[in-house]
């Protein structure tokens, strides 16, 4: 059973390696593109897996669910689990955002001052307890059709939060991160994006992270200049019903 589910994400995985791979070549790029390997939904012994298969990049969309697996995954295997990156890529309340500080080593969806504040709250927290805690690098999660109700900061407002944080001692302002509007061409949209990825950066040199693009949508994304793809399904199947 086990050996089947590790054979299975082996084979998934490198399908998506090769559509990375494939997609850069095809838009004539040779930087690289992270891959976040979104688990949300499925168990740590996916994770287990997919550490062993030498996955880096590990992505959770829900806070309390993350939390859990970040425990488990360092009672399970404290080598492997040293090797993980954790990446927090859905909304976060700005009443948990101190406590995910402790646990991230990279937040995609930054879209308040709030959460930010949270953010650097917690950071500084675990700065004080343990050493080796560096500033938390953080991508601003952008609105584009402005209905901020599934998360992100407008275009308008992006400029101010990206000041904000850039101001704040705890955390790294790394870049910019989208989920397209369901309607529309999503090349389209991803186009768009860069455009405010590439007006960010202007503004904070450093700023140059793109976190663009999920399994429906790898080729796209990279045509747009997505440095970091999130994709779930495409390696894990489909997430049980909850
Ligand atoms: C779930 C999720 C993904 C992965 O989506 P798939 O379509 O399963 O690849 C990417 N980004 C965010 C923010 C998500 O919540």
């Amino acid at each position: 059973m086990t050996d089947t589910r590790a054979t299975e994400l082996a084979a998934r995985l490198a399908e998506t390696r090769e559509r990375v791979d494939a997609a850069r070549a095809a838009a004539g790029r040779t930087d690289e593109v992270d891959l976040v390997v979104v688990t949300k939904f499925h168990p740590v012994t996916d994770v287990l897996h997919l550490a062993r298969l030498g996955v880096r990049d590990v992505g959770e969309n829900r806070v309390q669910e993350a939390a859990g697996k970040v425990d488990d995954l360092a009672a399970a295997d404290a080598g492997l689990a040293a090797a993980v990156r954790w990446n927090m890529v859905g909304h976060i309340q700005s009443n948990k955002a101190a406590a995910v500080a402790g646990w991230a080593d990279r937040v995609h969806s930054v879209d308040s001052e709030k959460v930010a504040n949270g953010l650097e709250r917690g950071r500084a927290r675990a700065a004080d307890e343990r050493d080796g805690v560096t500033p938390l690098p953080v991508l601003l999660q952008l609105s584009l059709d402005g209905d901020t109700s599934r998360g992100g900061v407008t275009r308008e407002d992006l400029p101010a939060l990206a000041d904000h944080v850039a101001g704040l001692g705890h955390l790294r302002l790394a870049g910019l991160m989208v989920v397209p509007p369901l309607s529309g061409d999503p090349a389209a949209h991803f186009a768009d994006a860069a455009e405010v990825a590439a007006a960010l950066r202007r503004r904070h040199p450093d700023a140059v992270e793109f976190s663009a693009g999920m399994s429906g949508d790898i080729e796209e994304a990279i045509a747009a200049g997505s440095t970091c793809v999130r994709v779930g399904t495409a390696i894990l199947g489909p997430r049980p019903v909850v």
